[in-house]
């Protein structure tokens, strides 16, 4: 009997379980990045879609939503059917006014923040932060006040999720932030060296790119991570936003 017991673990070992994204921790806070600029944050019964795309069934292995947060109209970030699909009628969904104009029929509570707003949902701090494009050509993109950033307070961590966004004042004016989810990516957002040096000035503790494919491919992240290691106290932490 015993020799068959090595080949059977050898054989499930090679299988994989699921096609889930892997997990990261800060932590007691866990981060499943599904992909470009969807992830799950998740802390003891608190859990929160950040842009959801996909369907119900990119979400299938998570807790259903008690927030949804919204960055803004675009379709990497809004997709209001997969909304619909997730959404249950205890979940809150923060939203700049654009996307609430958007969202069709949804269960749950709409609840619109403008920049600057902030709110209390499900035990989790929720500040609006403006995201939009600097550079005079890309400006096209995201005016400013149409999409929100956001920081939320969750599992004992400050959060900042970027939105669509180059290296805004308002970026680099944050405080006290444990993780930070940038996005780098031309012609749409920023150059990594633009991101890189936001990043030094607001100093989060965990840095996290996400939303780095462009029109070009993918961002140089190991360009990205080398800059930032100027500050060694600033973590730069790659996770795969792009499964096959
Ligand atoms: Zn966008
Ligand atoms: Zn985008």
């Amino acid at each position: 009997m015993r020799l068959y017991v090595a080949p059977l673990l050898l054989f499930f070992a090679a299988v994989p379980v699921l096609a889930q994204a892997a997990a990261s921790t800060v932590g007691e806070l866990t981060i499943r990045p599904l992909q470009h600029a969807t992830l799950v944050l998740s802390h003891g019964e608190t859990t929160i879609y950040v842009d959801p795309l996909g369907g119900a069934e990119a979400f299938a292995g998570e807790a259903p939503p008690d927030l949804i947060l919204i960055t803004h109209v675009h379709g990497d970030h809004l997709d209001p059917a997969t909304v619909a699909a997730v959404a249950q009628d205890d979940t809150t969904i923060v939203v700049p006014q654009s996307v609430a104009e958007r969202l069709g029929e949804v269960k749950g509570v709409v609840k619109v923040l403008a920049n600057g707003e902030t709110a209390e949902v499900a035990g989790v701090s929720v500040e609006a932060i403006p995201m939009y494009n600097l550079t005079e050509e890309r400006t096209q993109f995201h005016p400013k006040g149409l999409g929100n950033g956001y920081v939320v307070t969750v599992g004992g961590q400050r959060v900042y999720i970027s939105g669509d966004t180059e290296d805004i004042p308002e970026m680099r004016a944050l405080e006290n932030i444990d993780v930070a989810f940038v996005c780098m990516n031309l012609p749409y957002t920023m150059d990594v060296e633009k991101a890189a040096d936001a990043v030094l000035e607001f100093q989060p503790r965990v840095v996290i790119p996400y939303h780095y494919r462009g029109q070009g491919g993918f961002s140089d992240l190991e360009k990205f991570k080398e800059i930032v290691s100027k500050n060694p106290k600033i973590e730069v932490r790659l996770l795969d936003w792009y499964p096959e």
